[in-house]
C-alpha cells in the first residue's frame, strides 16, 4: 500500500517516520521545498513534492495540514485521486471537517491522533510519537466499513489505542481535556507576565520548576494550532471556558471569605478525580 501525506510537519512527519519504518512507501507533499528536502533527509518520506499530483498513486492519504487548510487541500487533491483512494485527516477538531468532506469525498475517515509536542515543524517529527496514545476515529454511518478498518489497522500499527466516536462527541470531549487546557495554560503564563515588579518577575522566572513546567506546557505550544482550536471548536471551547471561569470565581470567593475548609474540600475532590483523566498514563 502506498501512503500519501500532505503537510510534512510534526504530525505528518511523525506518521511518515513510523510508516516508513514499517516498510510502507510514503509519498509526501508540503508547501515549502525546504520542508520536502528535510522530510526526505530525516527519512519521513521516500519522495516529496510541492505538487499534489505526486499522490495519484497513493492508496491511503493522511491530510496533516493546519485545520484551516484540510478541506481546501482535499478539494485540490481530488482531481489526482484514484477512485478507491482512502482519505483521512489528523485535525484536532472534527465536526467541521467531517461535515465538509462528506459532501466532497465520501471515502473519508476522520481521525485525530492525540499526541503532540510544544514545538512544530518537520524538525521535531518523532518516531513512535503515537505509541500508547489515543487515536480517535470519527466515521459516519455513510463511511465505507472497509476504509474504516484500513485506517484503524494503520492507527494500530502506530501502536495507538483506537477509539471510535462521533465528531460532535469528539469535539466536546477534546474541548475539556485539550483545548481548554491550552487557553488556561496560556492565561497562567500571561498572568505571571503581568507582575509589575521586575525583581519579582525575575525571581519567579528563576524559581519556576516542575509545577510550572507541567501547568504551562500547552500554553507555550504552537499559537496557530491553539487559535484554530478556538476558531473551529468555538462553541465547545466557550462552554468549557465559562465553566472554568465559574471555578476560578469560586476560588476567588472562597479566599476572599477565608473559607479554607471549602478550598480543602475542593482540592480533595480534584485530587481524587484527576486520575480518572489519566488512565492511559503509565
Ligand atoms: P505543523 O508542525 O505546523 O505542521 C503542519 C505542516 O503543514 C507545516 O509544516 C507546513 O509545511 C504544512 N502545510 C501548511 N499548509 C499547507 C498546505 N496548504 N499544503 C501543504 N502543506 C501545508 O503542525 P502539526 O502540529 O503537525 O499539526 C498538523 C495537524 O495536526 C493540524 O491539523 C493539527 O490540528 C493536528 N494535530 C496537531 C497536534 C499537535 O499537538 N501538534 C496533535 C494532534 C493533531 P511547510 O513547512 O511546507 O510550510
Amino acid at each position: 500500500m502506498n501512503i500519501g501525506i500532505v503537510g510534512l510537519g510534526l504530525i505528518g512527519g511523525s506518521v511518515g517516520l513510523d510508516l516508513r519504518s514499517l516498510g510502507y512507501r510514503v509519498l509526501g507533499v508540503s508547501r515549502r521545498e525546504q520542508t520536502c528536502q528535510k522530510a526526505i533527509a530525516l527519512g519521513a518520506v521516500d519522495e516529496a513534492s510541492l505538487e499534489l499530483s505526486l499522490l495519484s498513486i497513493a492508496d491511503l492519504i493522511f491530510i496533516c495540514t493546519p485545520i484551516s487548510s484540510i478541506i481546501p487541500t482535499l478539494e485540490q487533491l481530488i482531481p489526482f485521486l484514484s477512485p478507491s483512494a482512502i482519505l483521512t485527516d489528523v485535525g484536532s477538531v472534527k465536526t467541521p471537517i467531517v461535515e465538509g468532506v462528506s459532501q466532497i469525498w465520501p471515502n473519508f475517515v476522520g481521525g485525530h491522533p492525540m499526541a503532540g509536542k510544544a514545538e512544530s515543524g518537520i524538525e521535531v517529527a518523532q518516531l513512535g510519537l503515537f505509541r500508547d496514545r489515543p487515536y480517535v476515529l470519527t466515521p459516519t454511518k455513510n463511511t465505507p466499513l472497509e476504509s474504516v478498518e484500513k485506517v484503524e489497522a494503520i492507527a494500530r500499527l502506530l501502536q495507538s489505542q483506537v477509539f471510535f466516536c462521533d465528531s460532535q462527541e469528539h469535539d466536546r470531549a477534546v474541548a475539556w481535556i485539550s483545548h481548554l487546557p491550552v487557553m488556561t495554560s496560556a492565561s497562567l503564563i500571561s498572568a505571571c507576565m503581568s507582575e509589575t515588579n521586575p525583581t519579582v518577575v525575575k525571581l519567579a522566572q528563576e524559581l519556576a520548576s516542575s509545577g510550572f513546567r507541567d501547568t504551562s506546557r500547552v500554553g507555550g505550544g504552537n499559537p496557530e494550532l491553539g487559535r484554530m482550536m478556538a476558531q473551529y471548536n468555538r462553541l465547545e471551547v466557550l462552554r468549557s471556558l465559562y465553566s472554568f471561569r465559574d471555578q476560578i470565581d469560586g476560588f476567588i470567593q472562597d479566599i476572599e471569605q477565608e473559607d479554607w475548609q471549602t478550598i480543602e474540600e475542593k482540592l480533595r475532590y480534584t485530587e481524587q478525580n484527576r486520575r480518572l483523566f489519566l488512565q492511559n498514563e503509565s
